[in-house]
């Protein structure tokens, strides 16, 4: 299948006095045609780092690509002024941010917004792309398009404007959606709706997308394939099923048995991983992960291990010392 994006050596950071404080170091992925990747791990880990990097954002929050590729369809990004990268954004790469609040003009419609972008975007006459506006809040779940479409998103409850948020991520037919965090900031009961609304979305259009989350619950139920990022680097990457049955990399098994279950005694107590992820500028030496793993071993105090495949299992690459993991157990 068509590659829509490869990121190679993505190596972001914040220039400092002393030096480049380093986000990211070395990342590399590629998302295909009809394909979503799931980028997860802890707060802190460089996964809005790098999506913030592919849309060129970044250069606005300060930070630098200091190394590296990313060719979206065919097009380098990293070399692009951002007057290239306005027109590329909302039309072909579209965002979908954690709160559609901050995503929304607040003076405008919904459906005057949405009708502006496939005005500027797609050449549209007026009444063209007002009427598209709805048929998107229709496509999104909205009931009662024609009239939700005339209201403000003060007017809106927040998963009604998370669904406004991606009915104009997906108006201009985008070649690529990112999302960060998508149904975070939403109520338990909206954030299933959400899930279901894009898992139905991605049957429906089959949008390459790359989401971001620190769920491996939403991971579960939206990848095709995984990246595990740990301390700016990735630590495992996958298919969903190679990741969830067969994880590789310690911090991978951490994060998975510390998903709530529904079978799990009330009140009993969740696993979490000891310690915290080293902030950026404060990284040990050796595998970065190596003072919160039980299965640290002389070596990984000193070298850090890469992201290699093994045997027979191109796909599935993690970086880890270990030959295979003692307790596969994600319990
Ligand atoms: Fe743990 Fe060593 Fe593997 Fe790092 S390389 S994850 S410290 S076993
Ligand atoms: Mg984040």
């Amino acid at each position: 299948a068509k590659k829509i994006l490869e990121v190679r050596d993505l190596t972001v950071g914040f220039p400092r006095e002393h030096g480049l404080l380093k986000a990211t170091d070395h990342v590399s992925f590629s998302i295909e045609e009809g394909q979503t990747l799931c980028i997860v791990g802890e707060s802190g880990s460089g996964k809005s780092v790098t999506s913030m990097a592919i849309m060129r954002l970044i250069d606005y929050a300060g930070g630098i690509i200091a190394e590296g590729k990313i060719t979206f369809d065919g097009e380098e990004l990293t070399t692009k002024k951002q007057s290239e990268m306005n027109r590329i954004r909302g039309e072909r790469l579209a965002m979908i941010f954690q709160d559609p609040m901050s995503a929304l003009n607040p003076v405008f419609s919904v459906g005057d917004q949405i009708a502006e972008s496939l005005r500027i975007h797609k050449g549209m006459n007026a009444k063209d792309a007002w009427n598209k506006a709805v048929e998107m809040l229709k496509l999104v779940g909205i009931p009662e398009a024609e009239i939700r479409a005339k209201q403000y998103p003060f007017e809106m409850s927040g998963g009604m404007c998370q669904r406004v948020v991606i009915a104009m991520a997906l108006a201009c037919d985008p070649e690529l959606i990112i999302a960060d965090e998508p149904t975070t900031a939403l109520d338990v009961t909206i954030q299933a709706q959400i899930l279901d609304l894009l898992r139905r979305l991605k049957r429906e259009l089959r949008t390459a997308t790359l989401l971001i989350t620190h769920d491996m619950g939403v991971a579960a139920e939206m990848a095709d394939r995984i990246a595990v990022m740990y301390a700016g680097t990735i630590v495992e990457e996958g298919t969903v099923d190679e990741v969830f049955r067969t994880p590789r990399h310690p911090y991978t098994v951490g994060l998975l048995r510390s998903i709530p279950r529904l079978e799990e005694e009330p009140g009993s107590e969740l696993y979490t991983i000891q310690g915290s992820i080293p902030g950026i500028g404060e990284l040990p030496q050796g595998c970065r992960f190596h003072p919160r793993c039980p299965h640290a071993m002389s070596r990984c105090f000193i070298e850090e291990p890469s992201l290699l495949a093994a045997k027979g299992k191109e796909g599935h690459r993690a970086a880890c010392w270990l030959e295979g993991i003692p307790e596969v157990s994600t319990r």
